[in-house]
């Protein structure tokens, strides 16, 4: 009998006994096309050799310092790499374990960037709907996934609150462009900024690219333009969560490079360290590191695992590697040879309701009347049981299922390795399809 915990206790699961490349093999020597990256993690291949030999040689070095005695030279040079190529004004990096540890700080720092000088009324943290930002209590009392929170109410903090999300194809309404849509919807941030009362708002969190909830959604042109002006209006710190699109997923290293504007904080992880060491991190404003600096002199959080230096060192070496093998643009070309095929395969399937996405990124969703855009019954557990047909046939996709509330449907989430070959493009169309009709079959039967 097993000890292990496991997600879902009734799952009978193989066990992984090796990686390479693209794929995974369990230990009957079944082979899986990792077309997800796990959950948009593994965006090297499951064998880096330089990140796995970056890693080897840091452990045989020092291992871990704790770093309220040490820096270590892993931790500076990977600092220093990123605010190189980091969106303009963001000067410091501050690294945990992963995504959920990397949206805590961000949300505490923009609380204390306001305490420090005397705004400590600044307690209210905006978020949209349909949404995630991670899974501990504060995370997920942002994070507008409904289901997720569903179970934990009354979440731990009265301080957030949401506004719409910007997903132009489920809701732009009849006539109205991408650009009107994108305005009206970014304009509830002020709304909410006025109903709150701007003097007690302290932030705004959004995903440049929504991953998990709603299946790689960009927003429309446009709209982060509008978010940043009401941000500044009101003296609202963003915060952009780019854990699961940033770190040239999108086919840029940060993916708000593609809406033309820097944030105040941002988050990253999954591809910072491409699954080979835990890592995470947040990056901030010169500004707001002075304002701590001039003011305490310390940010008020920490983790026992900050600034790991073995995880710094193997993220070092990801990094390197996307820059030696021009990864971003292969990102961006294979990115759209992926939309192409996929939508010349399943375009004009009858469940098949959107496309999208950005670079290597992408989102099917699923729709039970294609007119109406109406979504399956969650019940169905549509995007559950492609999953687990594909799985069945050798392949990893990343399913989400409607929201318990139903206003967004089944999604499939692509989010293969950098290193996807076009013959694997072709893999994936193989091997999707037929688990999409073997799941949609029973929808019919319903
Ligand atoms: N933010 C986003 C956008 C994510 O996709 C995730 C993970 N799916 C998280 C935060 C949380 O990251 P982690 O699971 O590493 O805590």
């Amino acid at each position: 009998m097993s000890h292990v915990f496991p997600r879902h206790t009734k799952a009978v699961l193989p066990t992984v006994a090796a990686g390479d490349g693209c794929y995974l093999t369990d230990t009957a020597g079944k082979r899986y096309l990792d077309a997800c990256g796990g959950a948009a993690v593994s965006c090297l291949g499951h064998t880096p050799r330089p990140v796995i030999d970056a890693v080897k040689s840091q452990l045989d070095r020092v291992a871990y310092a704790h770093t309220s005695f040490f820096t270590s030279e892993p931790a500076e040079e990977l600092a220093d790499h990123l605010i190189a190529r980091a969106p303009e004004g963001i000067g410091r990096v501050y690294f945990v374990s992963g995504g959920s540890e990397a949206t805590e700080s961000a949300i505490k720092l923009a609380r204390q960037f306001f305490t420090e000088q005397g705004e400590g009324a600044r307690r209210h943290v905006i978020a949209r709907w349909q949404s995630y930002h991670g899974n501990t209590l504060g995370a997920l009392a942002a994070g507008g996934n409904r289901w997720r929170r569903a179970q934990f109410q009354p979440l731990l903090t009265g301080a957030m609150h949401h506004i719409a999300p910007c997903h132009y194809w489920r809701w732009g309404e009849p006539g109205e462009s991408p650009e009107a849509y994108g305005l009206r919807v970014a304009d509830e941030l002020e709304a909410k900024i006025l109903e709150l009362g701007p003097e007690t708002v302290a932030a705004f969190i959004a995903e440049p690219v929504v991953g998990a909830t709603m299946g790689a959604v960009p927003a429309v042109p446009g709209y982060f333009k509008r978010i940043r002006e009401i941000c500044d209006r009101y003296g609202v710190l963003l915060i952009l969560d780019e854990v699961m699109c940033g770190m040239g997923r999108t086919g840029y290293l940060f993916a708000c490079e593609a809406d033309g504007i820097s944030p105040d904080i941002v988050c990253i992880a999954k591809g910072l360290g491409a699954g080979v060491q835990p890592i995470g991190a947040m990056l901030c404003s010169d500004e707001i590191y002075r304002r701590i600096e001039e003011g305490s002199g310390f940010f008020q959080h920490g983790h026992t695992y900050l600034g790991h230096p073995a995880a710094c060192a193997g993220s070092l070496a990801v990094m390197r590697e996307i820059e030696q093998n021009d990864l971003l643009a292969r990102v961006r070309q294979t990115g759209d040879k992926l939309q192409a095929a996929l939508e010349a395969a399943f375009g004009q399937h009858w469940a098949v309701g959107d496309i999208r996405g950005r670079g290597l990124f992408r989102g099917i969703e699923l729709v039970a009347d294609k007119e109406t855009k109406a979504p399956f019954d969650s019940g169905l557990g549509i995007a559950a049981k492609i999953k687990k047909a594909a799985f069945a046939n050798g392949l990893m996709v990343y399913p989400m299922g409607g929201t318990v509330d139903g206003q967004n449907g089944d999604h499939i989430l692509i989010a293969p390795p950098f290193i996807l070959e076009e013959a694997q493009i072709a893999e994936i169309i193989d091997k999707l399809g037929p688990a999409m009709e073997s799941a949609l079959a029973s929808a019919r039967a319903a």
